[in-house]
């Protein structure tokens, strides 16, 4: 079965969360979830549609400002969390260190986890997409092995919201490449869209998408997770 996650980032409180999840029904053969802003969590789960964390800290409480730890986003019945995506990488001081504390943590706490990784388009055009797919995913794998909570997301920075995708190839050659250094599922991302969901979620090695601005539509998001639903099927 395919997962399909909606990362909302800084989108929806907790009404627009309410309504979205009234009107969003999953459609059967496709894991979908739902990964609204912290404030927002308690009314996605209340909805009982399964629901991760943008983000997760290693510790489980502690003087650490602004952060939240996995035993509190358990006890709100969050089911997971993002971790490493590019945005945390790059506005916020996200290293594949922290990156590995924060997996190992959350998976110690029953958490699933999908953990981002991908290259810039600077670092693809100085032919260096395989070294720093390498590098993090290696900081990754060291860290928490192929745990069976954890997939990866390969969105390659280029692609996300800016409306390029990567190519069919692009997206094979680069899950080939993850997968040969940890066995686990990756789920693709980078402007996923209801017109090109289909092709993307059927190449090889693909095992999910996830979707950030057209997660914030229902219909549009319905429409991925039905398309990787019918590939799930057929
Ligand atoms: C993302 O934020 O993880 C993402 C892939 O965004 P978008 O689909 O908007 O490119």
């Amino acid at each position: 079965m395919k997962l399909i996650a909606g990362n909302w980032k800084m989108f929806k409180g907790p009404r627009e969360t309410r309504e979205f999840c009234e009107a969003f029904r999953v459609p059967e053969g496709v894991d979908a979830v739902l990964c609204p802003p912290y404030v927002s969590l308690a009314a996605a789960v209340e909805s009982g549609h399964t629901v991760f964390a943008q983000n997760v800290h290693w510790a489980e409480d502690g003087a650490f400002t602004g952060e939240v730890s996995a035993p509190m986003l358990r006890e709100l019945g969050v089911a997971g969390a993002i971790v490493g995506h590019s945005e945390r990488r790059q506005y916020f001081g996200e290293t594949d260190e922290t990156v590995a504390r924060r997996i190992v943590a959350a998976l110690e706490h029953g958490l699933r986890v999908i953990a981002c990784v991908g290259e810039s388009l600077e670092e693809r055009q100085a032919g260096q997409m395989e070294l720093v797919l390498r590098l993090q995913v290696e900081a990754i794998g060291d860290a928490a092995g192929a745990h069976e909570g954890l997939v990866v997301a390969y969105e390659p920075i280029w692609a996300i919201g800016t409306g390029e995708t990567a190519t069919p190839d692009q997206a094979r050659e680069a899950h080939a490449l993850i997968k040969g250094l940890l066995d686990v599922p990756v789920l693709y991302g980078g402007s996923v869209k209801t017109d090109n969901a289909a092709e993307l979620l059927s190449q090889e090695g693909v095992d999910g998408a996830l979707v950030g601005g057209a997660s914030l539509d229902v219909e549009s998001f319905t429409a991925i997770c039905r398309a990787a639903a019918n590939l799930s099927s057929s």
